[in-house]
């Protein structure tokens, strides 16, 4: 789960990281109040999208009074900034951040992930802030340093001193800089993330260390023991269809191809994507409908796959262990008299009560393209979309 910078820095600002000071608004009367009682000499004014990248794109602009304020905000609000992270279609700003401006001396980056490899937390930090970290991983990877954490002990003063020197800190910022890699540890740690980046963290004109930008996301599986946590959720952010399918418990997520697939099982769903594409397809989402899927669930899953306008085929490989064949084929047919079908609808079946759930296919009438396996599936469904 994603929330927004400001939402971030409110986390950040109870675990005594240091963040400047700011507020949301979400019209520009609010950001022009917001500047006034912030009542600093020169305040920033924020777009608040779940994207980085906003800086470069035009949604991040530096006012000198409180007409710029009210300028900026007003060009910022409502639009569809497009970033490296938004896709082509952008997103539109709902709401701004306004921050009190800070004199930088000097962008770094710090950002915390579970580094799958060590199955540990690792702190990466580098003294290239400010610009996309991709870069300079790819360009000069020894600029990037790494502390791999304990979860027994927890990010040590030792390792953080030890990053801090590496990253060039001066020594009168360093306490501070060493607490900031603590506490922000000790935010993901506590509060569930899943990446934790502060890009830039900076060294201020008056002895500061503050995160400037904050990108938190949390874990979904935790968020249910994270309630306020969840409350920060911008539904406008999200996109519909995987609203609609949380709602259904089934775990949806959009892809920008134009095969639909409704499987059940993590692992079915990945190698069944990895099968259209393997034979020149594009999948349009991955959905797991889970093992223990009723009738209506599938239609739910069918009606989400339809309500995308880019699916122009669905493949359906459904292998029936916990789940039967059966139901999946009342589900499919259900769903396709609720919705109306008028693309490609290819199905492999297999497991328990296969032949019953072929049957109700076949009786159905409906136009449905039986496959005998996964590949034949896969390959029937690329031809019929093409
Ligand atoms: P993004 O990463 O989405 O572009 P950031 O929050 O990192 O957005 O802002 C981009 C740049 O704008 C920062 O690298 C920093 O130079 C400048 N900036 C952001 N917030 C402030 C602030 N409060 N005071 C001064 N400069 C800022
Ligand atoms: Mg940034």
């Amino acid at each position: 789960m994603n929330i927004h910078e400001y939402q971030g820095k409110e986390i950040l600002r109870k675990y005594g990281v240091a963040v400047p000071d700011g507020r949301v608004a979400y019209t520009v009367d609010e950001a022009v109040e917001a500047a006034k009682a912030l009542g600093s000499d020169v305040s920033v004014v924020k777009a608040q999208i779940h994207a980085g990248g906003r800086g470069k794109a035009g949604g991040v602009k530096v006012a000198k009074n409180l007409d710029e304020v009210r300028t900026y905000a007003d060009e910022i609000l409502g639009k569809t900034l497009v970033t490296h992270q938004t896709g082509p279609e952008g997103k539109e700003v709902k709401r701004l951040l306004i921050e009190e401006g800070c004199d930088i001396k000097k962008e770094y980056y710090v950002g915390l992930v579970l580094d799958r490899a060590t199955s540990r937390v690792t702190m990466m930090a580098s003294e290239e802030g400010g610009t996309e970290i991709e870069e300079v991983a790819a360009e000069t990877p020894e600029k990037i340093f790494k502390e791999v954490i304990d979860p027994v002990v927890g990010l040590t003063p030792f390792q953080a001193r030890r990053l801090a020197f590496n990253l060039n800190i001066p020594k009168e910022y360093l306490s501070k800089a060493v607490k900031f890699m603590i506490g922000l540890y000790t935010v993901f740690e506590e509060k569930d993330c899943s990446i934790a980046e502060i890009n830039p963290l900076v060294t201020t004109g008056d002895g500061e260390v503050l995160a400037l930008d904050a990108k938190l996301n949390f874990d979904d599986n935790a968020v249910f023991r994270q309630k306020d946590i969840a409350e920060y959720r911008d539904l406008e952010e999200e996109d519909e269809k995987e609203i609609e399918a949380s709602k259904h418990d089934l775990s949806y997520i959009a892809l920008d191809g134009n095969i639909g697939c409704m499987v059940n099982g993590a692992g079915l769903a990945m190698a069944t994507m990895d099968i259209i594409k393997h034979y020149g397809g594009d999948p349009a989402n991955f959905l797991d409908v889970g093992g223990g899927a009723t009738a209506e669930k599938v239609t739910e899953a069918f009606k989400i796959i339809l309500s995308d306008s880019n699916v122009k085929g669905i493949l359906v490989n459904i292998f029936g262990g916990i789940m039967k064949c059966d139901v999946i084929a009342e589900g499919v047919v259900e769903a396709t008299k609720q919705v109306g079908l008028e693309i490609p609808l290819v199905v492999r079946l297999e497991g328990t009560n296969v032949d019953l759930g072929k049957q109700i296919l076949a009786d159905s009438g409906l136009n449905i393209t039986a496959a005998e396996s996964m590949a034949d599936g896969a390959e029937k469904i690329v031809s019929l979309v093409k």
